[in-house]
């Protein structure tokens, strides 16, 4: 068996274009949505992710106002800039690009944006929300994670799905979304034993981990739709996932690509939410 393609890409730029006339009727009226993003230092993987997410509300009708701070900015100051964001009836996403200078706490920042301007999905009031199924904004990469399931037809009520990776930002939001699609939810982490026991049962395997290439074909079960979360770099620099993807694309059924995948969902789900952010406000 070769897996069939789940293409991120494709799917995310159709999302976009809905955002963009949802986007469009909004501003329309004379609301247009708006998402602020701090970027604090000068930490290269962080400026082409912030550049990405300015690019992308350009291309999708969303103001962006984008404010870079020097690397010394002390905390009092930021959380200062959040209050005035906050504040502000034309913003309606903050967004703080981690990770953050050390001297600098991230778990306060995160804390002092308003979570009904949580597109991010970070705060614990966002968190809480989905822990007991209330409405509140879902971290994005899960929530992409799920638009690619339903994009692939996956069945999710009582199949077994097994989510590596406990992360706040992935794994464990992920294992909630899959509970409240009535999956049935392992999930494993750097202290599982067996890994491999685990993840053969899968028939939904997700792979959130930060290391390259190290599911194989031999760990999947037959069949399995397999998502990958990773984005490492392996020895020779070349981007790649957490999935061996040509040992499992002979295994699974579907499986996403990296690059191509799992990304530009990610990106696509923030304009998502910053939508939703301004649509509620309305
Ligand atoms: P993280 O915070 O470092 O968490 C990694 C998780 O993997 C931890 O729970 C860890 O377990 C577990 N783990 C480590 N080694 C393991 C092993 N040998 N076996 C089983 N589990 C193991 O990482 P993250 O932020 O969740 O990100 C995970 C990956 O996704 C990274 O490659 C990251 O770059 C990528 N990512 C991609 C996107 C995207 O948009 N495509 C978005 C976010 C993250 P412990 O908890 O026991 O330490």
């Amino acid at each position: 068996m070769t897996a069939a393609l789940i293409d991120g890409a494709a799917l995310a730029r159709s999302l976009r274009a809905q955002v963009a006339e949802r986007a469009a009727a909004l501003t329309a009226r004379g609301h247009p949505p708006g998402l602020a993003v701090i970027l604090v230092g000068s930490d290269a993987a962080s400026s082409v992710y912030v550049r990405n997410k300015v690019k992308d509300c350009e291309e999708s009708g969303i103001r962006s106002v984008l404010q870079r701070l020097p690397e010394p900015t002390p905390e009092t100051d930021l959380l200062a800039r959040i209050r005035a964001l906050n504040a502000d009836p034309s913003i309606h996403g903050i967004l703080v690009q981690l990770p953050l200078p050390a001297h600098i706490d991230a778990r306060r920042v995160i804390e002092t944006i308003s979570p009904d301007k949580d597109v991010d999905g970070f705060h614990v009031a966002s968190a809480g929300a989905l822990m007991t199924g209330q409405p509140g904004f879902l971290p994005c990469t899960p929530y992409g994670v799920m638009r690619l399931l339903a994009h692939a037809g996956a069945r999710l009520a009582g199949a077994e799905t097994v989510v590596v990776g406990r992360s706040n930002i992935v794994g464990k939001p992920q294992a909630l979304l899959l509970l409240q699609a009535d999956a049935t939810v392992t999930i494993c982490h750097s202290r599982s034993h067996n890994l491999v026991a685990h993840t053969r049962r899968a028939d939904v395997l997700i792979a959130a981990v930060g290391r390259a290439r190290m599911i194989t074909g031999d760990m999947v079960k037959p069949g399995a739709i397999v998502i990958d979360v990773g984005m490492n770099r392996d020895e020779t620099g070349k981007l790649c996932g957490d999935v061996d993807f040509d040992s499992v694309r002979e295994v699974a059924s579907a499986i996403t690509p990296v690059p191509g995948g799992v990304g530009p969902m990610t990106r696509a789900m923030l304009l998502v939410n910053t939508l939703e952010a301004a649509e509620r406000k309305r």
